[in-house]
């Protein structure tokens, strides 16, 4: 008899960026600059550092399950209230609970319950899903490698019941403007959940970028996912959290872990919160370096899709996992986006001008 199910049989497991002192031991060097994983090149605001620090003497007590001050002080922060909010170790484990709790795996109910994701985007929607063995129908990306929410609206039938949207989209750094989204929005049925991805909310500069939060007044089960793994810089403290109406959340609240999110992190994601001049540097740095790399990039022979977040996806022309390896011996990790469907990609993350410089030139050297 098989030990484990199709789903769980065929499942790859997550890719991460490699990390840094993994490739100076494998590779015998210094050094090294990490543009593949879209954290912040700043670092975590100074607030929240001596939060953690301060906070570590408590280790020994178990974190507020509720998440109580930090779910006050969003709820204040997004104009929602504090029963709107759960909060995950981080945004996937959000979505994780949002598969888990409302969807049904396949061959165990009446109708198989179906998910809609689009090619070309956030991984982790297609591995929870098939983690948890529902039927997932993918939609092809439209022009200009952004969403084509025709196709994604097409596609629902009776059995949908969850639809996954990246605004704006990782790894193609695109958005879906308000006009578009709101027309979307007015197309999925009432039942229908739709999760609003913003882990890149805080970089859009765009006029026509609509904010998820508003959009929940035009669909009543519209979830808007937020973290404080990008712009605050708290990615290793795992951190995220979604804005759902108070009766979805209190099924996810049933169905997550009790201490699902630790005390430190709780503590920092406060104090990052209470600096928002760190999360202005940040965006500012990230623009201006963002438009650099933007310009740069096609005199290197490396064609770029247009990005409003903190990275952005290159095109070769060539095998990119040839360009990833070649640039991890110059002591730069981006990330190959084979994995993603783009065989001749790699996603880079925005990184501090020097490093950015280094890319740049190691990016000359390779191609
Ligand atoms: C980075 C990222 C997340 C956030 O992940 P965390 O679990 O909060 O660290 C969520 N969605 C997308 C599209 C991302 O790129």
């Amino acid at each position: 008899m098989a030990l484990v199910s199709e789903n769980i049989e065929t499942l790859f497991p997550y890719v991460p960026g490699k990390p840094i002192e993994e490739t100076e031991r494998e590779l015998g060097i210094s050094g090294v600059a990490k543009l593949a994983s879209n954290e912040n090149a700043l670092g975590p605001s100074p607030k929240a550092v001596a939060a953690v620090q301060e906070g570590v003497r408590s280790a020994h007590l178990y974190p507020d399950g509720s998440c109580y001050y930090l779910k006050n002080r969003l709820a204040e922060h997004l104009d929602v209230s504090p029963e709107e909010l759960v909060v995950g170790n981080g945004s996937n484990e959000v979505i994780v609970l949002l598969v888990r709790t409302f969807l049904q795996r396949a061959g165990s109910g009446a109708v198989d319950h179906e998910a809609i994701i689009s090619d070309g985007s956030f991984i982790v929607y297609r591995l929870a899903l098939q983690a948890h063995g529902v039927k997932t129908v993918r939609v092809p990306l439209g022009a200009d490698r952004r969403f084509d929410l025709d196709a994604m609206a097409a596609a629902i039938t009776p059995a949908t019941r969850m639809i996954f949207i990246a605004n704006p989209n990782n790894p193609t750094g695109t958005y879906v403007g308000r006009a578009a989204m709101e027309a979307f929005l007015k197309k999925v049925p009432e039942e229908v959940i739709v999760v609003l991805d913003e882990a890149y909310t805080e970089y859009v500069e765009k006029e026509d970028y609509p904010d998820g939060l508003q959009l929940r007044k035009l669909h009543p089960r519209v979830v808007v996912l937020r973290t404080f793994s990008k712009i605050h810089g708290l990615a290793a403290l795992r951190v995220g959290y979604g804005v759902m109406s108070a009766e979805l959340a209190s099924y996810l609240n049933r169905v997550r872990d009790p201490f699902n999110v630790g005390a430190l992190g709780q503590l920092a994601a406060r104090a990052a919160l209470d600096d928002p001049e760190h999360a202005s540097k940040s965006r500012a740095l990230n623009s201006a370096e963002l438009a650099r790399l933007e310009a740069a990039l096609p005199g290197l022979g490396v064609t770029v899709t247009p990005s409003v977040c903190n990275f952005v996806l290159c095109d070769f022309g060539r095998e990119g996992k040839g360009v990833y390896e070649a640039l991890l011996h110059e002591g730069i990790i981006v990330r190959p986006m084979a994995g993603y469907g783009f065989t001749e990609s790699a996603r880079i993350t925005v990184g501090l001008p020097g490093e950015n410089e280094r890319l740049l030139a190691a990016l000359k050297k390779v191609l």
